[in-house]
């Protein structure tokens, strides 16, 4: 595929969308990023200038690729290491028709994580690569308090984002940005926000983060009450398995693991009583519930929710790998949440 020429910090994060999309770890693909809003920043007289006097690498944020990038954009080129990638990345495997049908009637993902918490862009990247991919809506949805290794947000941080994000609202309408939280679910079933926030929320995920070994008994214990909680909107992860090693920010390495041992169909059945969708979780280290469970849930009669728990805006693009597997588990387009209007959703 051959990409027209764009303007140096369209090529930058154009750059680092297909990256962060090919499974490459967000902080790896950052410099491009950096180097975008670097970029973006400076006047067309002073970028002119810059490159002129050969001065775009004394910008703190701009390295050796990240200016020859610049540079082709500036002259109207197709940056070579962006027609690579095109080349490389951008068509992504066909789907077959009944999971390019259910993707093309998704309209928003429900779980996604920004700079606030563990993600790594900003919010508002995060929604101009949703509206990119054609998203409606996006559920804006950070971690809470206690996982601090995820800079979880504090009730206080919490409120100071709900008013980024309706500023942001005001200047991206018609798209909208969903307020939300991942939230854990504490070891006592209580989730991890105070009551008058989760109720101001638009989307609320709860997901298990810790004591994932626990016993089978406790386990279901935990998630029937988050589950039954008339907060929660969505049951996140909720195997909670990891299926290959995956990396974080600062090389930090987490090995892969079984799933969580509950009494699925009894949580299931729960979902179904209190109106909570079952998560299909489209990472590609999660594919969360596996297969037999996804079969199960559909059986019982859970609605769903096929998010990408994207931590970067390229990650976005996962939901085909959740579409095909709910498709293969004999999804109803209907029962997939995230296939109506926000205002359907929230109503
Ligand atoms: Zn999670
Ligand atoms: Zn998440």
């Amino acid at each position: 595929m051959t990409a027209a020429p764009q303007a140096p910090a369209a090529a930058l994060r154009r750059i680092a969308f297909l990256l962060e999309r090919a499974r490459e770890p967000s902080y790896r693909v950052k410099a491009f990023r950096t180097a975008a809003t670097v970029i973006a920043g400076l006047d067309a007289a002073e970028l002119d200038r810059r490159i002129r006097t050969r001065t775009l690498k004394d910008l703190t944020g701009i390295g050796d690729k990240t200016a020859a990038v610049v540079l082709e954009a500036h002259r109207g080129e197709v940056p070579d290491y962006l027609a690579k990638l095109e080349d490389r990345y951008a068509e992504l495997a066909p789907l077959a028709d009944d999971a390019a049908a259910l993707r093309a009637a998704l309209r928003g993902d429900l779980h996604t994580h920004s700079d606030w918490s563990d993600g790594g862009s900003p919010i508002r990247e995060m929604a101009e690569a949703a509206i990119t991919i054609g998203h409606e809506y996006l559920a804006l949805t950070d971690h809470s308090p206690q996982l601090t290794v995820a800079n979880g947000l504090t009730a206080a941080r919490l409120e100071r984002q709900l008013d980024e994000v309706a500023a942001l609202n005001e200047e991206l309408a018609p798209f909208r940005i969903l307020t939300g939280i991942e939230c854990d679910i504490l070891v006592s079933g209580e989730l991890d926000q105070t009551d008058e926030l989760l109720g101001r929320l638009d989307v609320v995920v709860a997901s298990v983060h810790s004591e994932l070994r626990a016993p089978r008994a406790q386990m279901t214990e935990r998630m029937l009450a988050a589950v039954e909680n008339p907060h929660t909107d969505v049951l996140g992860h909720c195997t909670g398995r990891l299926l290959v090693e995956r990396e974080q920010a600062g090389g930090k390495r987490q090995r892969p693991r079984p799933e969580s041992e509950f009494d699925a169909d009894t949580v299931f059945r729960a979902c179904v009583e209190h109106g909570t969708a079952v998560e299909i979780n489209s990472r590609p280290e999660r594919l969360d519930p596996p297969r037999r469970l996804l079969t199960r849930a559909e059986e019982l009669g859970c609605d769903f929710s096929i998010d990408t728990d994207a931590h970067a805006p390229g990650q976005l693009d996962w939901q085909d790998a959740g579409c095909v597997r709910a498709v293969e588990c004999g999804v109803a387009v209907e029962r997939v949440l995230n296939t109506r209007t926000a205002d359907e959703l929230l109503a």
